[in-house]
């Protein structure tokens, strides 16, 4: 049996489209299979269209937030979810494209992998200037972090049930798939394969809140900034010591008084900026632990078709 994960924001144009598409692909693939969609605090149609199909068909899970939590918290309410044998992970816009599954399934079945995950060649139909900073961000961050994240790598992947245990096992708050996914390890293949635009509806992205994620992910995964504020202590206050020589030097050798009221203004200016920065640096690590030690849940069900459901973890 193959479980579908699919958060759902504000899809209600996307939704029927994505569910004829996808029912077509797994009745030709011969399995049994459950459509898992979450309802992440839409404010359209997206909840009743998706009690419809619940009504229509018995393969549909709903699982309805009681406000909006963000794809992260939906992912994961999919996967404290899920009775499959496999699991998979998909956006309604269509931008995972259901027909690749077949194809992700013969490779879980007849080679040696555990997940196949799909990664997307181009770019085509995004803004040059996001596409530019998507690529810095995955250089950047494979840099730093000992996650393994592939640059334009989706969330999209099918994968085993013990990945997918994996996944729930991992409850830190503060999530970052992609990053989780790299994490736990595992066998993976990775499928290439051409972007696809969306079919309906509007992104629920903008460029503020791509920053936001990208510094999160940045965050989850590495101690690399708390590095460089380290190594910015400490090479300060050895060019101070430096400085500190010069200056006692050339008053012993040559009698200069020492003379630049600008530059000492400069100096505590520039030090001031960098302890200010190192400060902040701590302050986002400093939030991430206060977040993660409230033990808050990641998302709340307010209603759904599955009675048995976690409501909460
Ligand atoms: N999504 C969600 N909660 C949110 C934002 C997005 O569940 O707060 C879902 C959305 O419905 C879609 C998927 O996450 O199924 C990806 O969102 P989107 O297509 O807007 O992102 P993009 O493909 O532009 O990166
Ligand atoms: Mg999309």
């Amino acid at each position: 049996m193959i479980s579908l994960i699919v958060p759902c924001y504000n899809e209600e144009e996307a939704i029927p489209l994505f569910y004829a598409a996808t029912t077509e692909v797994l009745q030709e693939m011969k399995c049994d299979y459950e459509l898992i969609f979450i309802n992440d605090g839409s404010s359209d149609h997206t909840l009743s269209i998706l009690k419809r199909l619940a009504e229509q068909d018995r393969h549909v899970i709903y699982l309805s937030f009681s406000r909006n939590f963000g794809k992260e918290a939906a992912m994961y309410a999919g996967f404290c979810n899920t009775h499959g044998d496999y699991v998979a992970v998909m956006d309604a816009d269509m931008q995972d494209p259901p027909s690749l599954l077949p194809e992700m399934m013969h490779i879980l079945e007849e080679q040696d992998y555990d997940s196949v995950a799909t990664r997307r060649v181009n770019r085509a139909g995004e803004p040059p200037v996001r596409s530019w900073f998507a690529r810095k961000f995955y250089k950047l961050i494979n840099f730093v972090s000992d996650a393994d994240i592939v640059d334009g790598a989706r969330d999209f992947r099918l994968m085993k049930r013990e990945m997918a245990d994996a996944v729930v096992e991992m409850s830190e708050y503060n999530r970052f798939s992609k990053g989780i996914f790299g994490w736990i390890g595992f066998r993976t293949y990775w499928l290439p394969f051409e972007n696809v635009e969306r079919i309906a509806g509007k992104t629920k992205w903008n460029f503020l809140k791509l920053c936001k994620y990208a510094i999160d992910g940045i965050i989850n995964f590495s101690e690399a900034p708390l590095n460089i504020a380290s190594w910015f202590g400490c090479s300060m206050t050895g060019i101070s010591f430096v400085f500190l020589a010069v200056i006692i030097l050339r008053k012993i050798l040559f009698g200069d008084p020492v003379a630049g009221w600008a530059s000492t203004i400069c100096v505590i200016i520039f030090m001031g900026g960098i302890q200010l920065f190192c400060l902040g640096v701590m302050g986002q690590y400093i939030a991430k632990t206060y977040l993660e030690t409230k033990k808050r849940p990641h998302f709340i069900i307010s209603e759904s078709n599955d009675h048995s459901c976690c409501r909460m973890k």
